[in-house]
């Protein structure tokens, strides 16, 4: 149950009439010779580490190491309780749920690095708000989560999930593309429109770089794990309604990466380009390395 890209993946659910979840979980099984049961527990582990990250950072007041973030998730949720908002209820609820594991994430708190840290609250702001609003069941929300590991795993292959070295386009594109794709997938969705939504995912960002203040993983990071989270229900609800990606998924894969290996290095992590060099940018991070 082996695969190198999405084409590989795609024909193998075709051949054996699996789904990506099965075919991602028979993998391990071969991989760690343990049971379903286990390695289903074992992800049900990583699906608790979310759930909490969330919930906490609506209940406590959590404050990063740089400063330059914390109460965003709480601040949302409050403005969500007072009335509509202009992303309507379950968008407020993913995004503020994905800001909420960043601040966990920036406090130095438990969270998934799935793919990164950087990009942690991508998949916990998506797939548990989507769980929630069509109330799946705990081993639909594992399968997706499965579905995201497929997407994650051939992108690390074939390109990078690393800012360092393709951007945040890498990073959050990529965590974007697993959600979208799990989100996909347990809705009902083939693997091919499976691989569309994630090929939608990681085109919506392309050529976005990697600017962190200060060179920490707070601002604008925070924010972009909110866009990221959109990205994903967005491309999850186009592919859903039957849009495909023009550009197939290993395509879109491939022009990622050679974007970001042309990104100069000053736009890929190094804090010496984007926001991080801007007078604020850089009068920020005279204050927090005095
Ligand atoms: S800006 Fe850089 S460090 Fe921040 S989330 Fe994007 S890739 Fe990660």
């Amino acid at each position: 149950m082996n695969f190198k890209n999405g084409l590989e993946l795609e024909t193998l659910c075709l051949e054996t009439g699996k789904s990506i979840a099965q075919i991602c979980i028979e993998r391990e099984m071969a991989l760690t010779g343990w049971s379903e049961e286990t390695i289903r527990a074992e992800m049900r582990k990583d699906y608790d580490v979310m759930r909490l990250a969330v919930d906490r950072a609506l209940k406590e007041e959590l404050h990063s190491m740089g400063g330059l973030l914390g109460g965003e998730a709480r601040k949302l949720q409050d403005r969500l309780n007072a009335g509509p908002t202009v992303c309507g209820p379950w968008m407020s609820k993913a995004i503020g749920a994905a800001m909420g594991v960043m601040e966990v994430n920036a406090s130095m708190g438990l969270i998934v690095a799935a793919p990164t840290a950087g990009s942690c609250g991508i998949l916990p702001g998506s797939l548990l708000t989507s769980a929630e609003q069509f109330d799946w069941s705990e081993d639909q929300i594992i399968d997706a989560l499965f579905v995201a590991g497929a997407i994650g795993l051939i992108i690390t292959r074939n390109a990078t999930v690393s800012g360092a070295e393709g951007g945040c386009q890498a990073e959050t594109g990529s965590a974007a593309a697993m959600a979208a794709a799990g989100i996909v997938s347990v809705l009902g969705g083939t693997p091919r429109q499976t691989l569309d939504a994630a090929a939608t995912a990681l085109k919506n960002v392309m050529g976005l770089v990697c600017d962190p203040i200060a060179g920490l993983v707070e601002s604008p990071c925070q924010k972009r794990n909110a866009l990221g989270t959109a990205n994903a229900l967005i491309s999850a609800e186009m592919t859903l309604a039957g849009i495909p990606s023009i550009i197939p998924f290993d395509e879109v894969v491939d022009a990622m990466y050679k974007v970001g290996k042309r990104m100069p290095m000053e736009l890929r992590e190094t804090a010496l380009g984007g926001i991080a060099n801007t007078p604020t940018g850089c009068a920020i991070c005279s204050r927090i390395y005095q």
